[in-house]
């Protein structure tokens, strides 16, 4: 009821729910009080949670953000939401984001876009963009509107998001969360995982969330540890890779002063600092803009307006499919399929796709590397603070180059979190993010709890 009463009073200002499902909640919380009066109560029981709107949740809207699932019921839950369920969790609502998780600033939304909570200290009115694509979960979690959130990461939608609102976001390993049920973006890089305001609580939540699944192949068939006894274990003797490709000519002297910062802590903890090279970081941004629409593409060529969500009737089936699509999809959507086709195409598939699947491969290649000689790698999660609404919307290669320091991991499948580490000189949050080896979220953990 409290978090009810909250999203009453901040959501029509911030606007981080997108669907509030308010008297199913309450009755969900009532069966949790029964569970527990018997005690039946599960690891999450009555935990009231933000489910990001790309979470297809059984006969409840989901809209992916975008015009074209505006009215979308699933017959179905997702998985990831299947699981949080089963461990007594309470859903409040959908939770906002970036058309089809398509973006860094929660802008490119169909139902608006999300308020920060934070202000600059110098300029109270400007409004600050909570990141994307799950600003919406962010913001709810930064707000006090919910514990936790679900959201999905293909190049940085947790930890950006995160970093922007001062709170702890974990991209897990590739497989570790099913994706089945979750609307796709990129099938290769996208991750579950979860958003809440202490590492502790994103490790429970991640627990939750995880296992393998036999409706989703790419899943994997991997034990899920207690991530939580992870979060209190000492980093001391832990070598920490500091990767001299992350130290970019244009950085902030404040996120440069944060990350010597998070070195020290972690050196002061007993851990023992490795300066790495990860030489292909330059490529990172450009393969993954490259990949992720060409996967884009595909994914969304099933939204025809015959099978799922809005219909624009035509004169015949091509006109209806031409119409349909014009009027759901926004214009990044657009973008994405427009670079995303072309570089699938026949005359440039060779020099686009294949070229960067192969750089994507020296990418992971410098991360095996790499981890021979550090156990996990410090960086910054972002290369600023939260920037103001409108700031770079016209602009698309300024917002894509704030995913400079998150993209690398999904392009190699790694566990990333973006942990607050301190605050600006305006007074708004900043993010370290721990880069793991696959499927060892415990140390990611271990790290990440050191530094919060
Ligand atoms: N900002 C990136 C993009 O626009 C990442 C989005 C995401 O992780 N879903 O593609």
């Amino acid at each position: 009821e409290a978090h009810l009463k909250a999203i009453e009073a901040v959501n029509p200002q911030i606007n981080a729910f997108i669907t509030v499902t308010a008297e199913a909640a309450l009755a969900a919380a009532r069966a949790a009080d029964d569970r527990r009066a018997q005690g039946e109560a599960g690891p999450l029981n009555g935990i009231p949670l933000a489910i990001k709107d790309l979470f297809c949740t059984q006969g409840v809207r989901t809209t992916a953000g975008s015009r074209i699932l505006g009215d979308f019921v699933p017959p179905y839950e997702s998985t990831v939401t299947k699981n949080l369920l089963r461990d007594g969790a309470v859903f409040l609502g959908k939770a906002n984001l970036d058309e089809f998780a398509m973006g860094s600033s929660n802008e490119t939304s169909a139902f608006g876009g999300v308020q920060n909570p934070w202000r600059r200290r110098d300029n109270q009115g400007v409004a600050l963009v909570p990141g994307g694509s799950s600003g919406g979960s962010a913001a709810a979690v930064a707000a006090r509107l919910a514990l936790g959130a679900t959201a999905t990461d293909t190049g940085g939608s947790i930890r950006q998001p995160a970093a922007f609102c001062g709170i702890v976001g974990i991209k897990p390993t590739y497989g570790r969360c099913s994706r089945w049920g979750i609307v796709a973006f990129a099938s290769s890089l996208d991750q579950a995982g979860p958003i809440a305001r202490t590492v502790e609580d994103s490790a429970i939540l991640l627990r939750s969330m995880a296992g393998h699944d036999p409706k989703d192949s790419t899943s994997a068939e991997r034990e899920v540890p207690d991530f939580a006894a992870a979060c209190h274990r000492s980093v001391k003797g832990l070598r920490i890779g500091v990767p001299a490709e992350y130290r970019l000519d244009a950085m902030p002297a404040e996120i440069q002063a944060l990350w010597d910062q998070g070195i020290a802590w972690l050196k002061a903890e007993g851990a023992r600092i490795v300066p790495i090279s990860l030489p292909h970081t330059k490529y990172a941004l450009p393969t993954y803009y490259i990949v992720a629409p060409a996967e884009a593409s595909s994914n969304l060529a099933r939204y025809d307006g015959v099978r799922f969500g809005m219909r624009v009737p035509g004169e015949d089936l091509k006109d209806l499919y031409e119409r349909t699509r014009a009027a759901g999809f926004g214009a990044e959507v657009k973008r994405r399929i427009m670079i995303g086709t072309y570089v699938l195409s026949a005359g440039y598939y060779d020099a686009y796709y294949v070229k960067a699947q192969q750089v994507r491969a020296l990418i992971r290649r410098d991360f095996e590397t790499a981890f021979a000689d550090c156990d996990a790698i410090l960086t910054p999660s972002t290369p600023s603070a939260a920037f103001a609404s409108g700031d770079k919307q016209d602009d698309p290669i300024a917002m894509y180059l704030n995913d400079v320091f998150t993209v690398t991991a999904n392009l190699s499948g790694l566990p990333a979190m973006s942990i607050p580490a301190g605050l600006d000189a305006q007074g708004l949050p900043l993010g370290l993010q721990v880069i793991g080896r696959g499927f060892d979220e415990e140390t990611v953990f271990t790290v990440g709890a050191a530094i919060e």
